[in-house]
């Protein structure tokens, strides 16, 4: 079965001249290193590739090799649309829903071309030709490394390659400390550092590049909005006015919603802001067998993971937090 695949697999990379990789709405670490990632391997397979992503990554992912040749499709809609149509494979990385890719989802539904999911969120839809898929796997970049390693294409993981995968499974595993990583986990952290990467200045990239308002917008969470539950859940709030206040950049909110978890006995967050979207954007965190995918997708629009999951709520933020406070409860 799996050497059917792998046959499969094979064969369309062989006859595959243009590719593209698409990634999720709002691309986190997990999402641009898996996409540019396998862009650098294919490009060294001689297969033009482009990188689509539905808008853009905030600028602490920038830094990864050939971020600037990604195209934004919120941006370059009409060049992307053509790359889309001359593609012969097309690659869906770290997600699983058409829905997650926003505009970008209909020209994918009606692109022509194989498409290859490779990705770890609960219950995947079924627009795709192949699937590598496991909900096992920490991160997408993790199965980026099991899917080259399954092709033996892992001899060409350079520097390059490597931060971007090692980024991946450092931001989505919370810097390999939640459930789920395991041995596996740290020995493709091995084979990628044997490339020589500097690991320490990635984490420094990534968590060590905050603006001063990031960090008074923390304080200002933690110090005005935080709600808590039973001493079990916490959430907090975020309007676009308080947004305003400290010139809130894209991704300047990312991990603000884990920070509850330092208080003895929580085991559920919430975070709940305005979007620019007009909707409010809500991630969810849990801890042990508390299953917050579940509790996105029955009540919040969404999905994700059994502990980290997203949504979005088309109510006003007041009567959000209130849905929440009255649901979370059957669950803490
Ligand atoms: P985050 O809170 O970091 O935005 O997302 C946490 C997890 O939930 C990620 O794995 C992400 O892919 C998933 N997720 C976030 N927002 C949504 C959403 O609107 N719909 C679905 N299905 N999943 C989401
Ligand atoms: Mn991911």
């Amino acid at each position: 079965m799996l050497q059917n695949k792998v046959a499969e697999f094979k064969k369309l990379l062989k006859n595959t001249k243009n590719a593209v990789v698409v990634t999720h709405f709002n691309p986190d670490g997990d999402a641009i290193g898996s996409s540019l990632g396998l862009y650098h391997i294919l490009k060294k397979l001689k297969i033009k590739t482009t990188v689509i992503l539905p808008n853009a990554a905030p600028v602490f992912l920038h830094w990864m090799k050939d971020y600037s040749k990604a195209l934004c499709f919120d941006i370059e809609k009409e060049k992307c649309e053509k790359i889309i149509n001359k593609a012969d494979i097309l690659f869906a990385l770290d997600f699983n829903s058409l829905s997650r890719l926003e505009m970008l989802g209909n020209s994918i539904k009606n692109a022509n071309c194989k498409k290859i999911m490779i990705d770890h969120h609960r219950e995947p839809e079924k627009f795709a030709n192949l699937y590598f898929h496991s909900v096992k796997a920490g991160s997408t970049c993790e199965l980026i490394y099991d899917w080259l390693k399954l092709l033996s294409l892992t001899k060409h993981i350079d520097r390059a390659t490597a931060s971007c995968l090692y980024t991946g499974i450092m931001t989505d595993t919370g810097s390999f400390r939640y459930r789920g990583v395991n041995s596996k986990t740290h020995l493709i952290i091995s084979e990628l550092l044997k490339t020589g990467i500097d690991a320490s200045l990635i984490h420094s990239n990534v968590y060590d590049t905050y603006s001063l308002n990031r960090l008074k917008l923390i304080g200002y969470c933690l110090n005005n909005k935080l709600e808590i539950i039973k001493n079990k859940a916490a959430y907090f709030t975020l309007s676009n006015n308080e947004q305003a206040q400290f010139q809130v950049q894209k991704g300047d909110t990312e991990g603000l919603v884990n920070y509850p978890f330092s208080i003895k006995g929580i085991e559920v967050c919430a975070f709940f802001s305005e979007a620019p979207e007009g909707y409010i954007k809500i991630s969810l965190r849990s801890k042990g067998t508390i299953d917050v995918n579940t509790f996105a997708r029955k009540y919040f629009n969404g999905g994700g993971h059994i502990n980290a999951a997203g949504g979005k709520s088309f109510l006003s933020l007041k009567a959000t937090a209130q849905l929440f406070e009255t649901k979370v409860n059957e669950i803490i």
